[in-house]
């Protein structure tokens, strides 16, 4: 599973790269403006998800073309409750 979040949020300057690269993890808060995770994948503990694998190259696009480098994932092996790989 790839673990993702948006750190620090406050720094989004809103103009989607992440949302049209990665439309299955990233959405647009009709909140505040800025990008979140996906419901779907949300932790009810604050604003990190959990996705799917096969979901890496998509998360990955997105951080690597974030304009102010805020997103941040982490591969997580969720029954031994490691982290392989992060960056
Ligand atoms: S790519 Fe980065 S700055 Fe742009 S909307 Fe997504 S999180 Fe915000």
């Amino acid at each position: 599973m790839i673990r993702v979040w948006i750190e620090p949020r406050e720094a989004c300057v809103s103009e989607m790269v992440c949302v049209v690269l990665c439309p299955e993890v990233f959405e647009i808060s009709r909140d505040d403006g800025k990008a979140v995770v996906k419901p779907q994948w949300r932790s009810s503990e604050g604003g990190w998800g959990l996705v799917s694998d096969d979901l890496e190259d998509c998360v990955v696009a997105a951080y690597e073309n974030c304009p102010v480098e805020i997103i941040r994932w982490v591969r997580v092996n969720v029954e031994e409750g490691e982290s392989q790989r992060s960056r």
